[in-house]
């Protein structure tokens, strides 16, 4: 926030961000807008933090009393070993990416997941029980299945990464974790893959690929991958449509950027921490103006 609060007393609470690097963060603007929107007596503040300084940095926490923290690249999975106790969805996950200080007690939650249910939900007729594709085996690839088969009962599940390796860990992991068997990894080879992806009624990209500045980048421009039955989700939202959605809306899927994961993900963690809801439809409609703005530059 550019203008200095007239509200600082002694009791204003202290909410913030760890990770590294996290300089092109949206999360400050979306935290701090909505605080002020809901004229509630917290800040929370951004904190570059890299993994030799984690532990202390958790320790920070209790020290002065923080309300709590958002946790990002590279900490999410790092960050467990030194919380209390984790919501069911981050353990499943293996992930967590806010924290809330109950009373000296830290607990871990993962509102990825939230984001991803609430971007979903109106498709949720079209997809459920139907073959899906996850491109990425990242922290928020974790996220994305466990999404899928706790809500939308898919048939089968294939997961396509760069590194196979990880993909085939993901999956074996998954299979334990939430006993479905029908989970199918690829190497990422977009010739290869166009049948695996034109059988899906879901795709979704979680990897960085064309994510701002690349926005060149994409996972396929095969145009044969996409039809008009599917819905294709990529989690990037700068931009807020990638090239990668381009592809797919050329042909008449259903496209969806990540802005509003983006938006539902921080709402739940303002929940957690204020148990106010955030008002996101104003959030939302700045924060869009502000991208737009910033991906034109
Ligand atoms: P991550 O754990 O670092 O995983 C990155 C994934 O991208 C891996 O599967 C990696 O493959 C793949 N990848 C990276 N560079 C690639 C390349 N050049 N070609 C092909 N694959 C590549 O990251 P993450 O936390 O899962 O985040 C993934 C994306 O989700 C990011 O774009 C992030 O901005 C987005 N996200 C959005 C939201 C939201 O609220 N909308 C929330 C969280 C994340 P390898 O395994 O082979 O390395």
């Amino acid at each position: 926030m550019s203008k200095v609060k007239d509200s600082f007393f002694a009791n204003t609470e202290l909410i913030g961000l760890i990770g590294h690097p996290i300089k092109h963060s949206y999360s400050p603007f979306i935290q701090n807008y909505a605080l002020e929107l809901m004229n509630l007596d917290y800040v929370y503040l951004p904190f570059d933090v890299p993994t030799e300084n984690l532990k202390n940095a958790v320790k920070a926490v209790l020290a002065l009393g923080l309300k709590g923290l958002n946790v990002t690249l590279p900490h999410k999975e790092k960050i467990i070993k030194f919380l209390d106790e984790l919501s069911e969805e981050a353990s499943i996950i293996g992930a967590v990416n806010t924290i809330v200080n109950d009373h000296g007690k830290l607990m871990g939650y993962n509102t990825d997941a939230n984001g991803i249910l609430e971007t979903l939900l109106p498709y949720k007729d079209k997809i459920s029980g139907t073959k899906m594709t996850v491109i990425g085996a990242g922290g928020s690839a974790r996220a994305v299945i466990f999404t899928l088969l706790r809500h939308f009962k898919p048939e089968e599940i294939n997961i396509i990464n760069r590194t196979q390796q990880k993909a085939d860990s993901l999956a074996n992991d998954f299979a334990l974790k939430m006993r479905f068997d029908s989970l199918h990894t690829f190497e990422l080879f977009p010739p290869d893959n166009v049948e695996t992806l034109s059988n899906s009624r879901l795709i979704v990209n979680a990897t960085t690929m064309g994510m701002f500045p690349d926005v060149e980048d994409t996972i396929t421009d095969i145009d044969e991958s996409f039809n008009e039955d599917q819905i294709v989700f990529d989690l990037i939202y700068n931009p807020t449509k990638t090239k990668f959605l381009k592809t797919a809306d050329a042909q008449g899927a259903k496209v969806v950027g990540g802005l509003k994961m983006l938006i539902s993900q921080a709402a739940k963690s303002f929940e957690l921490w204020t148990g106010v809801e955030m008002p996101t439809t104003e959030i939302s409609e700045k924060l869009e103006r502000s991208i737009l703005k910033i991906s034109s530059l």
